[in-house]
């Protein structure tokens, strides 16, 4: 199995007729980036920024936050890497963060980009040593937890501050730079288009998106197998989330588990997405699915049966009779 991932490394990340789909990895420490050749993924499309803030013991420094992204950078060697602001709160939770509050309900609570926003120096430093890490190179940012439009409106005007701030020191500034949200809170799926037309990307967090829309705790083992990623309804929501995408001409991606798993990556691609971020150790059995899918039986499949399931069927069954059958 290793040896034929290694092979398929260098094939074209293409479906069997030939249409690419960009086949990223989540990291979040430096230790995960030897990974990024050893896969052959295509990129980062998901850089958990918090992780360094997780090991540590206290708040890491701004050259130390500034040297991680560097080295990511440097190792990704001109791939494109998307960092996420941190993401603390909720499970993630840093000792010693003095300012932490006891939350009855922490995954609805103050977290993310909330807590950020209301921590500005955080924010603001962490931006600060990516725009220095990226000088001369491309920065792909992206806000987690998303929830209004306007907390991107926020955060974009701490970046420019920012960019402001360095180029009166004559900083070297990145080459571009692109803004993006994560959606994983569903007040965004009802406005969809304003939030494509508000960002340069969107990335799917298909992880607390399912646990938002399906009102289940995510980390709860009680519930783990009850509620289906591939069921209908979330398939759905998924392919809302394409179209808007499509027709908004807004890159969209998706960098939950769900893109790790062959049959649902095979489920996400035919609902039109066209790159999604997983653990390195799935790009290979992605990879595999990938280069054997049919796209245009798989879109016919689907425009058959989302709104309406063949004989009623879950959908997960009718997708594995699909990659069974071929
Ligand atoms: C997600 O929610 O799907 C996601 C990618 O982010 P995390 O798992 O870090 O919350
Ligand atoms: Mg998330």
């Amino acid at each position: 199995r290793q040896e034929v991932y290694r092979e398929l490394r260098k094939k074209p990340s293409t479906t069997r007729d030939g249409v690419q789909v960009d086949l990223l990895m989540n990291a979040g420490l430096a230790v995960d980036l030897p990974q990024l050749a050893e896969s052959g993924a295509a990129g980062i499309g998901l850089f958990r920024t918090e992780l360094q803030f997780m090991v540590a013991s206290t708040f890491p420094r701004a050259e130390a936050q500034e040297k991680l992204y560097r080295d990511v950078l440097d190792a990704a060697r001109g791939k494109p890497v998307t960092f996420r602001t941190i993401d603390i709160g909720g499970d993630k939770v840093l000792p010693y963060f003095k300012g932490a509050i006891q939350e009855e309900n922490p995954a609805l609570g103050w977290r993310a980009i909330r807590l950020t926003l209301d921590r500005p120096g955080l924010l603001r430093t962490q931006i600060r040593a990516l725009l220095k890490a990226s000088g001369g190179r491309e920065l792909k940012l992206m806000l987690p937890m998303v929830t209004e439009l306007g907390e991107i409106a926020q955060a974009r005007e701490i970046i420019d501050r920012e960019v402001r701030h360095l180029s009166r020191f004559a900083h070297h500034l990145p080459t571009s730079l692109k803004l993006g949200a994560m959606l994983e809170v569903p007040s965004l799926l009802f406005q969809l288009d304003e939030l494509m037309k508000a960002v340069d990307f969107v990335s799917v967090g298909s992880n607390d998106l399912f646990q938002f829309v399906m009102a289940v705790d995510r980390g709860n083992t009680q519930l783990a197998n009850r509620f289906d990623t591939l069921s209908a309804p979330f398939l759905r929501v998924l392919k809302q989330i394409a179209d808007a995408g499509i027709r908004n001409h807004t890159p969209v991606t998706l960098c939950g588990e769900l893109a790790g798993k062959p049959i649902s990556a095979m489920a996400l691609i035919g609902l039109g997405f066209r790159s999604i971020s997983m653990s390195p150790a799935s790009i290979g059995p992605v990879k595999a699915m990938l280069t054997e899918l049919p796209l245009d039986e798989l879109t016919a499949f689907f425009d058959d049966n989302l709104m309406a399931p063949a004989q009623g069927l879950p959908m997960r069954a009718l997708l594995q009779a699909f990659a069974d059958d071929r």
